[in-house]
């Protein structure tokens, strides 16, 4: 089995140089695929995996604009449409300074299994620019938005390719981008998810990834008899997935310890509470700062600068800030300290050691394509409702959300059933699989 995988590997690998993001994002799916589709006579040989790693298309292009100083700016925008046999393309658009195409692939694989593990119909895809909004005035942000979506609107439509928010893309850039599409196409359609209530939005898109991960943790404790109720967390990140996933833990009884953002993390052995996690968001939302500036407010925290919290012991570790944030030493940390259960809010947070650190020990490791997937989901119902030129209420929205984080877990129950216990990764990447490549078999070699 080692020398399939393997040899499927550097077949990948010689295709994609220097492209580690992506090749660690396919070993991990392909290392419980593949022996997978070994055991199953209908994919066995029809080459669904060399197929799925090849994006259907990928999109680079120019975005040059004129800053508020005079002086004229170049990025380089792009978008990934990886596969579409399930619905149109559907994923986020991420803007920061590292965005390439290593890591706009490894998001946009992730997002195929993640989009078909929502029941939803929608297929996987991924865009984005190296353009930072950290520190940009309003009207910076509006133009380079706005230079990026003209060349970007011909690509994508209602039902051909529907990005959304990721990483520096939030309901700020997604309006400037909409208000350009509009203009361009004279049309109003649900071209983009997380838009603003009074024009298109639903109740709960932000809140979706953050409650998502905190709905499917609860579920993997609840299905060996225990609650998240009481127990301590330790939040990374402090962006929109850290924000929810923090309310809806303080919510459901827990203690959240930390929050973080690229530059340290502050702990609160007091707890986080929703007072305090208002504060958070104000500072993030509205005032644009630091996370350190939380222990002037509340002197009794500290900020440890240039750390991430995995050594803060904890029972449940939810990493919610970016790819790679979660390293070996760091599961082990986490491990020692007796966590019963991680869940993933970014996208590939945990590394390949730390991951496998996770699946050899008793702790319950819930992947971002399964335990993120809330996010995306409820975009799929934005789009559900922008169809119907109709809006749910906030209760609707959040049952439907309940009952999709539900219906994944039991994917990966019904997946990823090992010898002692379950295997969420395993799980999550056949149930992820299974549906598109049905899909794949069905509509030919295309
Ligand atoms: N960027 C989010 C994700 O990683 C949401 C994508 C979407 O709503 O289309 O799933």
């Amino acid at each position: 089995m080692d020398t399939i995988i393997n040899n499927f590997l550097s077949e990948v690998e010689a295709r994609n140089r220097h492209q580690p993001e992506f090749m660690q994002a396919v070993s991990e799916v392909v290392e419980t695929v593949i022996p997978y589709i070994v055991s199953q006579k209908i994919y066995y040989g029809q080459n669904i995996l060399l197929r799925m790693v090849e994006p259907e298309r990928v999109i680079s292009f120019r975005v040059a604009w004129v800053d508020e100083a005079g002086e004229i700016r170049v990025n380089r925008g792009y978008r990934v449409e990886m596969n579409s046999a399930i619905g149109p393309y559907k994923g986020g658009l991420r803007f920061h300074p590292n965005v390439n195409l290593s890591i706009l692939k490894f998001l946009a694989f992730e997002q195929i299994f993640k989009n078909a593990l929502t029941t939803l119909p929608m297929g996987g895809g991924k865009g984005g620019s190296d353009f930072d909004p950290k520190g940009k005035s309003d009207i910076d942000v509006m133009r380079f938005c706005q230079s990026f979506m003209t060349e970007l609107a011909r690509h994508i439509g209602p039902n051909r390719d529907i990005p959304a928010g990721d990483i520096g893309v939030g309901s700020r850039e997604i309006g400037y981008m909409f208000g350009q599409y509009k203009r361009l196409r004279n049309e109003f359609t649900g071209v983009l998810t997380g838009k603003g209530l009074t024009w298109g939005g639903s109740l709960i898109r932000s809140e979706a990834t953050g409650y998502g991960v905190v709905y499917f943790i609860e579920n993997m404790l609840q299905n060996v008899g225990q609650s998240i109720q009481g127990k301590t967390v330790v939040v990374s990140g402090s962006g929109n997935v850290a924000q929810y996933a923090a309310e809806k833990a303080i919510i459901m009884g827990a203690k959240v310890l930390t929050m973080s953002d690229s530059s340290g993390y502050i702990f609160d052995q007091d707890g986080i509470n929703q007072e305090k996690l208002q504060y958070i968001m104000d500072l993030k939302n509205n005032k644009r700062g630091r996370i350190k500036q939380y222990v002037k407010q509340y002197p009794k925290a500290s900020y440890y600068d240039g750390q991430t919290p995995w050594n803060v012991p904890c029972q449940i570790a939810i990493p919610c800030a970016t790819q790679n944030e979660l390293l070996e030493n760091d599961a082990k940390a986490l491990i020692k300290n007796q966590c019963i259960a991680v869940g993933e809010g970014a996208n590939m947070p945990s590394n390949h050691g730390a991951i496998h650190q996770f699946l050899n020990s008793k702790v319950l490791f819930a992947p971002g394509k399964a335990s993120n997937a809330g996010g995306v989901a409820v975009s799929g119902l934005e789009m559900a409702q922008n169809s119907l030129r109709f809006s749910w209420t906030r209760e609707q929205v959040n049952e439907r959300l309940k009952v999709i984080m539900n219906d994944i877990h039991q994917s990966c129950l019904d997946y990823g059933q090992g010898e002692k216990r379950v295997n969420y990764v395993k799980g999550a990447n056949i149930a992820g699989f299974v549906k598109v490549a049905d899909a794949m078999l069905a509509q030919g070699v295309v």
